[in-house]
């Protein structure tokens, strides 16, 4: 029997682990599409193809020229377009579709969070919490808070377009972070309010444990809503489903 075909929508570390796992796998052969975002990136195992499909109907193309017997969307939880895009496509080119998506964060004893829904409140809220804010957003968040007056810290892979805030400095890095790390640049540049996404998971959590332990505020992000999908939140759930659901189409 001929490997099955599986797309990886990547640009998170569980897609790598998936990746990984599925590259091991001689059941699979498994392409991972990153969108190019990043001059450098961290590349998967398998193959990898890089760059936009052309919306919906570009992806639904590319699945058929490459009979894709199914695709896992292991996106970033803010990456909604692609996420969208991809129940269109794997609607119209009747391939099976999972969401492999980490939980959510949650706040814990100590923690001084005020969730909003969107960058924009965002920008709003947080200089009521302090004048010196570090974003630690994804840039495309960034133009959101063109407007504040408050100096803002800024931390990117690559320098981000502008509109930026008018007052900032930016640091060039990639995580993961620690929590020493983050609690001295915290503490380096006298931040007093912390911005973040509720991106989950273990390899960016550690600025909010030390945003905790200095007893700094967090304006917190919501996910955009889940695309309407089976959902599972780690790789070995993925690897079940997929198996599962692959048995079931031979
Ligand atoms: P987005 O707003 O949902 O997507 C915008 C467009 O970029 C999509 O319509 C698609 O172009 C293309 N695209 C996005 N992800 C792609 C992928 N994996 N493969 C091929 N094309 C892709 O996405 P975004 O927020 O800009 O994020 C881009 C990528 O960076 C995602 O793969 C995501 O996993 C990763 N990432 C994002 C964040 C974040 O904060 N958003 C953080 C870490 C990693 P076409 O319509 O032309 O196909």
């Amino acid at each position: 029997m001929s490997p099955a075909g599986v797309l990886v929508l990547g640009g998170t570390a569980e897609a790598r682990r998936l990746a990984a796992a599925l590259h091991r796998d001689p059941g699979f052969t498994v392409t991972t599409s990153l969108a190019g975002r990043v001059a450098v990136p961290r590349l998967p195992c398998g193959e990898v193809r890089i760059g936009g499909f052309g919306g919906a109907d570009g992806l639904a193309a590319w699945l058929r020229g490459h009979g894709t017997d199914a695709v896992v969307d292991a996106t970033h939880p803010f990456a909604a377009r692609i996420s969208a895009n991809a129940v269109a496509a794997t609607t119209a080119a009747g391939v099976p579709l999972l969401v492999l998506r980490r939980p959510g964060w949650t706040e814990g004893p100590g923690d001084r969070w005020h969730r909003v829904p969107d960058a924009a409140t965002a920008a709003s809220v947080a200089p009521e919490l302090g004048d010196r804010l570090f974003l630690a957003t994804g840039s495309g968040d960034l133009p959101a808070f063109a407007g504040v007056d408050a100096w803002c810290l800024l931390r990117a892979v690559d320098p981000p377009p502008p509109p930026l805030p008018r007052r900032h400095h930016l640091v060039l890095a990639r995580g993961p972070f620690t929590t020493d790390g983050e609690r001295a640049l915290l503490r380096e540049h006298r931040i007093e309010a912390l911005v973040a996404r509720d991106s989950g998971g273990e390899l960016t959590a550690a600025k909010l444990v030390a945003a905790r332990e200095l007893g700094l505020p967090v304006v917190l992000i919501d996910r955009p809503p889940a695309p309407p999908a089976p959902s599972v939140t780690s790789v070995p759930e993925a690897l079940e489903w997929l198996a599962a659901t692959l048995a079931a189409r031979r």
